[in-house]
């Protein structure tokens, strides 16, 4: 069987998720698209030369008997309205992040969901997807460092445009590490506070950049994040886990081992969307083949939330410059299931 997809969104993620759905994955095909701007839609369906009918509005495209599942790229603010459309559609759903704006918002999915009885959404959280990660956990969970005491962890951007805000650095920059680092440690956060350093000068006037993050978890685990989206060299994504008796670090993506020029060098990365291609791939995947199972194995409605949690509380700290707890309800059963 081929799952039957309508996208809402063709903007840059959805184009992509578009091509690589078309060109290198197996077990799906694009069959409607539609985006507030229906020229873009058309042009996509052109390029990709699919065939794929443009709908309207996205609630027209989720109603569609020839739609078997849905992934949402639009704008974040629309995510929300959408994945409920899905649930009350008993649709499958792959949203990509933010689930939703507010952690508000990701509870009345997860309520839909429960009423609904049965999962429905994955959230695009790729990094669990990412070789380097998937083989650092299997070197925490292997026991091979002994229980993880600390993390240190960097999320660097070369630089971003003047459109992006303060809260853009917690709620689309490092949630990221949100999500991934909870799941690599198999915890729950419970404070959380950020702290300023010296400002770069490369960062626009009304942005803080860096930033520290430092997280607690239920475990005692002490996390410290830097985000730094002005680093001017690279897209650089650091982690290493300090466990018992060893640390283990994040692979380096593979590169050249360059001697030139009386140097001994490798290259880094500059663009996010070649440091996680595969991951992307391997996570849309895995997202198809399950959805022709009738299952849901990557993030769930309940990852999103809890990451929402987190970024409201990481945003209040960073307001306040307070120790700020992050309080979340106990997992229901139905969300025990972790990939
Ligand atoms: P984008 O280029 O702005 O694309 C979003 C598209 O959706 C735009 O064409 C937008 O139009 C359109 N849109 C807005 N409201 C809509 C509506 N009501 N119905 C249908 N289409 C609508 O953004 P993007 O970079 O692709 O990001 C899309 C989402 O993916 C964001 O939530 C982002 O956080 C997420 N994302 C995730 C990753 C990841 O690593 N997992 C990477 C990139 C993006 P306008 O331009 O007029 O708003």
């Amino acid at each position: 069987m081929t799952l039957r997809l309508g996208v809402i969104g063709t903007g840059a993620i959805g184009r992509e998720h578009i091509h690589r759905i078309t060109n290198t994955l197996s077990g799906a095909e694009i069959v409607a698209v539609t985006d507030i701007h229906a020229e873009q839609a058309h042009a996509v369906v052109e390029q990709e030369k699919i065939h794929a009918k443009v709908y309207p509005d996205a609630h027209k495209l989720i109603g569609s008997s020839e739609v078997d599942a849905v992934i949402v790229t639009s704008w974040g603010p629309t995510h929300e309205e959408y994945v409920l459309a899905c649930i009350a559609a008993g649709k499958p759903v792959f949203c990509e992040k933010p689930l939703a704006t507010t952690a508000e918002g990701c509870m009345r999915i997860v309520e839909a969901e429960l009423a609904y009885g049965k999962p429905l959404v994955q959230v695009g959280f790729m990094r669990r997807y990412d070789q380097g990660y998937r083989a650092l956990k299997k070197v925490i969970d292997t026991g091979r460092i002994g229980e993880p005491l600390m993390v240190h962890c960097a999320h660097r951007n070369p630089s971003v445009p003047s459109s992006y805000t303060g809260d853009m650095a917690i709620v689309d920059t490092f949630i990221h590490e949100i999500d991934v680092l909870r799941w690599l440690l198999d915890d729950d956060y419970v404070s959380v506070q950020v702290v300023s350093p010296r400002k770069t000068k490369y960062a626009h006037e009304h942005l803080q950049d860096p930033l520290i993050v430092l997280l607690e978890t239920a475990k005692g685990i002490r996390i410290d994040g830097e985000i730094f989206v002005n680093c001017q060299y690279g897209y650089d994504i650091q982690c290493q886990i300090v466990g018992e008796s060893g640390t283990a670090n994040l692979p380096e993506p593979s590169s050249v081992l360059l001697r030139s020029e009386a140097k001994l060098s490798t290259e880094i990365l500059v663009d996010w969307k070649q440091r996680f291609i595969e991951s992307y791939d391997i996570e849309l995947q895995d997202w198809i083949n399950s959805t022709l199972k009738g299952e849901v194995n990557g993030p769930s409605t309940w990852d999103g939330y809890a990451a929402a949690v987190t970024a409201d509380a990481c945003l209040q700290a960073k307001n306040t410059g307070q120790i700020v707890p992050v309080s979340m309800p106990k997992r229901p059963a139905f969300y025990t299931k972790n990939n």
